[in-house]
Order: structure tokens, then sequence, then C-alpha cells
């Protein structure tokens, strides 16, 4: 078997991880052992994963579960931090959007077009019957069929960590990207943590990044980092990304403004209200 490589091409040293190699020109920490497409596929199932490994393993809520709690706290924030780089949002791509919560509730907001990916068509199906969403596709990001060839914004919430192949992945969201579109992620930023970080999960965490080297590969793909900044969970960072090619000194000192404007990490008692009467 060939030795594993960064994204990026450079070599791996071994990091505090056995399982993961640091790279020697960029630092990305990647997975030794990659897993083939065939095996991801089999992995991310509704009842394998959904309701399997992210319970057991994870110890975190079911899917089902997951589709009523989520309300009263990720996604209020989600929307919120996308509403500030974005208000004028019109179409929507969710890559990994499990339940589909979030682009129903982008919807609720004024999006008038919402769509979703999720590897599993179980999940998909899930996702357009509990929240009677028009398009989840499903597949592997960027190997699936789009309802569009470009949205005003693109979502991906705990999902970059997980390609197989970043590089291609970014590409494909820059080839996504409307005009003067967006992109908002959360991932986790790995800040000198040691062995027992829980983002290391060789099962399903390929690529770990920092705020620098996830720059240097959407730099690659045509698209400039304009802000991080730390995520809701404290082991994550969000990026925001835009076109390189469209941006001004102003656009990109503006995104640079939000970062550093305090933003509400809780969900509000009134949204914390309005999850709790929901009938997910
Ligand atoms: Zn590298």
């Amino acid at each position: 078997m060939a030795t594993q490589l960064c994204w990026c091409g450079g070599a791996l040293a071994p990091s505090v991880h056995p399982e993961y190699g640091t790279c020697s020109v960029c630092g990305t920490l990647v997975l030794q052992r990659l897993p083939e497409s065939g095996e991801l596929k089999g992995y991310y199932g509704i009842d394998a994963y959904w309701r399997g490994e992210v319970v057991n393993v994870s110890g975190y809520p079911s899917i089902d579960e997951r589709a009523r709690r989520d309300f009263g706290d990720r996604i209020p924030v989600w929307w919120r931090i996308l509403k500030r780089y974005s208000n004028s949002t019109h179409s929507l791509l969710e890559i990994a959007c499990s339940h589909g919560g979030f682009l129903a509730y982008a919807r609720e907001q004024g999006v008038n077009e919402v769509v979703g990916i999720e590897v599993d068509e179980g999940t998909c199906r899930f996702a357009m019957e509990h929240f009677n969403l028009p398009h989840v596709a499903p597949g592997l990001f960027p190997d699936v069929s789009l309802p569009r060839t470009c949205f005003d914004a693109i979502v991906g919430f705990d999902v970059f960590e997980h390609f197989r192949d970043p590089e291609a992945a970014a590409k494909a969201l820059e080839r996504l990207l409307a005009p003067g579109g967006l992109i908002l992620l959360q991932t986790p930023c790995y800040r000198g943590e040691d062995k027992a970080w829980e983002q290391f999960r060789p099962a399903e965490h390929l690529f770990l990044f920092n705020e620098e080297n996830i720059r240097q590969l959407m730099a690659r793909a045509g698209l400039e980092v304009t802000a991080t900044f730390d995520g809701m969970f404290p082991d994550d960072m969000y990026v925001v990304c835009r076109r390189a090619s469209e941006l001004s000194r102003s656009a990109r000192m503006l995104d640079q403004l939000r970062a550093i404007t305090p933003l509400r990490r809780k969900a509000t008692k009134a949204e914390r209200r309005a999850a709790a009467a929901r009938k997910g």
C-alpha cells in the first residue's frame, strides 16, 4: 500500500496519536489509513450510524431525538451566524444535513430553496419525510446529483473532517457557489491537544485542520477564508469562505469585523421554548 500523503502532497510525520500523521508541510493531521468510498458509504447508514454508532459509541442522542432537540441549541445559533454573513440567502445547500432540521428552520425563516445532501438513502428519506423537504440527495459529496447548479450559501456543520478528499470537496464547493455566495463550515480545530482529544476518531475523522491549513486548502480551490472564529463547542471552529476573485478589500474587512463581534452562543429562551413546543 502506498504511503498516505496529506491533501497538500506533504509527507506525514508521527503525531501525538498513533493512527494519525502530521503533515510536515502544512500541519494538517491525516488519518494514516484512509477508508475507501465504499466503506464510508456503508458506515454512514441511518441505522448503523445515526441510530447506532452515534448513540452507542459517541454517546449522542439518536437522529430521532436530535430532530427535536437541535432546535433548542445549535440550529438557531447556526442560523444567526449564517444571517450575519449573508442576509440575502435565497438558495441554501447543506452538506451532511442529517435529519434536515436546519434546512427546515432556514425555510421557515424565508429561504426559498433548500437542498440537503446525506450519504445514505435512508437518512435522506428520513429528512424529506420528517420535515417535508423537497430535495435531500444521497451520496458522498461531491459525488452527488443536485437540482441546482449553484447556491447563495453552502453550509457544512461537522462534515469537512469526514471527507476522503478535502481538496476535491473544496473545489466542488467553489463550483457550486453562486456569484457573491458564502460558505460556512463548522469543523474541529486542532490546537495542539494530546492523544486523548475527543476529535481523534479514526473511524470517521479523516483530516483534522487548524485555522491556517484550512485557509491554505481553500486557497487551492480559489476560495478565501475571510473569517474563522471559535465554535459553539470548544473543539470546533467556524470557517467562512468566499470566492477569492470576487472579494474586495472592504468585503474582506467586513467579514473580519463580523467575526470579532460577539454572537450569542446559546439559543435564547424564546428559541428554546419554540423548540420545546415544536412537534418534531
Ligand atoms: Zn499538508
